[in-house]
């Protein structure tokens, strides 16, 4: 780090703070909100070195993106503010009793090299002047998953920033970009909304996402109707392509060929790939010798659970999104404490807790009514890993319904509605993917598990009957299991 200039800090500070300011004032209007916010929120100016601004950030990662993306645009903005030529340096802040470190997640051999990283493709519009898009464009999107409504963490940040990344700058960096992390803990969230950012701001780009598992059935299906034409061009002709779960690759060898061809087409013809798993990269063996190694500008990032402090804020977040009764915060740090294993729980956790409350007569959300709902979620001992069938057979049970009937295609609405309870549970007390959860319902389709799931959380509001009927199985599946 270079030595500040030393003669009048003082006065240097007010003024050089002034500038950056200034400058910055100009930068926000060349980007979107909320780029702006994620590079530049936590930038300090230090001081001058020669004619150079030195700010500070708070990681190496938003260090080199800065400089490596947008050095040019502040040193304009620099100079034209204070009227000569001004460039500016970044250095990573050093919190008391920390060190800075490169995030244990980044493969050190996928270097970006940073003529990579000069904006090669035009800023995304701002936001003015943005349509909304057409729902229909890209059907297996959900409009819910954006990165406004991801909450980041520490245990979750570099992959957002490195998906936020790949969103701004989609096609020619991180490719692939490959995101992993337990179940429930942001995955498919971060992925999509690379997706949904990148349809809004880049119209002109095709943009697939898809599950992993879903491609598999998908190249089934074509090998058996001989469509395998139209298989390759579903797949081939995007110019962003999101896989998630691509564990569900590792299974079948056949399947696997076709798919490092797939790979190799879009890498080829400089697509982007953006990938997601629920294991690290070198437990998917032959997935990370053929796909992921072999890339010059890969980059891994890893999801953890998120801590106390980011559970609370993403409820926040999530109470915020849905409107409704306020939750007092003290129930909120209730939920989040109780909730810790992954999001999804959390989630979970809150619906159920606002879902008791409309049902009482007051409608209050107290402390008290929390723990009482979360009791029968988190009982104190540790359980083993809950499976589809004990939710099956469980519901099967209470319903007084056939297990054949429960995983046939009957529609009557004496079997569609535990069908869609037992669907409810398994997405909430599993770690199954949708497709896996269809699977186990009679080879079912993933927008089944979708709408069951939709369908169950509206009832929960609706009927104090069903959401007792949750609260009693999900007891009864943990005893079991
Ligand atoms: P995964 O794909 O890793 O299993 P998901 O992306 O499906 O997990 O996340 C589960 C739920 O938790 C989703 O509803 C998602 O919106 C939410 N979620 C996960 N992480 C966050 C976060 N950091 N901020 C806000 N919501 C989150
Ligand atoms: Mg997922």
């Amino acid at each position: 780090m270079q030595q500040l200039e030393e003669s009048t800090p003082v006065e240097v500070d007010a003024a050089v703070r002034d500038l950056w300011s200034r400058a910055l004032d100009v930068v926000r209007g060349e980007l979107n909100e909320l780029v702006f916010k994620t590079w530049f929120h936590d930038t300090e100016p230090l001081g001058l070195v020669g004619t150079d601004i030195l700010v500070s950030v708070s990681n190496t990662w938003g260090r080199d993106w800065l400089k490596n993306r947008y050095s040019g645009l502040l040193s304009a903005a620099l100079s034209q503010m204070s009227g000569h030529a001004m460039g500016v340096q970044f250095v990573v802040r050093q919190a008391p009793g920390t060190i800075d470190q490169q995030p244990a997640a980044v493969e050190e051999t996928f270097p970006a090299r940073d003529e990579d990283l000069a904006p090669q493709i035009s800023e995304p519009a701002s936001d003015a002047g943005i349509s909304p898009r057409d729902p229909g464009a890209s059907s297996d999107l959900s409009m819910r998953y954006t990165f406004d409504r991801f909450v980041a963490g520490d245990s979750n940040r570099l992959a957002y920033q490195c998906a936020l990344a790949v969103a701004e700058t989609p096609v020619f960096k991180y490719n692939p970009l490959f995101m992993y992390g337990g179940s429930g803990l942001g995955k498919t969230h971060l992925l999509q909304a690379i997706g949904n950012y990148i349809i809004t701001y880049y119209p002109h780009l095709k943009v697939r996402y898809v599950d992993a598992q879903h491609m598999v059935d998908d190249f089934t299906d074509a090998i058996r109707s001989k469509s395998m034409d139209s298989f390759r061009r579903r797949y081939r002709e995007n110019d962003v392509l999101l896989v998630d779960d691509v564990q569900a690759l590792i299974s079948k060898k056949e399947t696997q060929e076709e798919f490092f061809r797939t790979f190799k087409v879009l890498s080829g013809g400089n697509k982007q790939i953006v990938l997601t798993s629920d294991r690290p990269p070198y437990e998917l063996e032959t997935l990370h010798e053929r796909l992921i190694s072999r890339f010059n500008h890969g980059m891994i990032a890893d999801i953890n659970p998120p801590e106390l402090e980011t559970r609370v804020a993403i409820l926040k977040k999530k109470v915020e999104a849905e409107g409704g009764a306020a939750v007092p915060n003290d129930v909120l740090t209730l939920i989040a404490e109780r909730a810790s294993a992954n999001v999804r729980e959390l989630e979970g956790a809150l619906i159920r807790v606002r879902a008791y409350a409309v049902l009482t007569p007051d409608r209050t959300i107290t402390v008290e009514l929390a723990r009482d709902v979360l009791k029968g979620m988190f009982p104190d001992r540790a359980t083993r890993p809950i499976s589809v069938h004990t939710i099956q057979n469980e519901v099967c049970k209470f319903f007084a319904i056939p297990m054949t009937d429960l995983v046939s295609n009957k529609r009557s609405q004496n079997i569609v509605f535990p069908r869609q309870i037992a669907m409810y549970l398994s997405r909430e007390l599993t770690d199954l993917s949708l497709p896996r959860i269809g699977a186990e319902f009679g080879g079912r389709d993933h927008t089944t598990v979708i709408h069951a799931n939709a369908k169950i959380t509206h009832l929960l509001t609706e009927r104090r009957e069903v959401l007792n009927q949750i609260q009693t199985l999900t007891n009864s599946i943990r005893q079991k299991s």
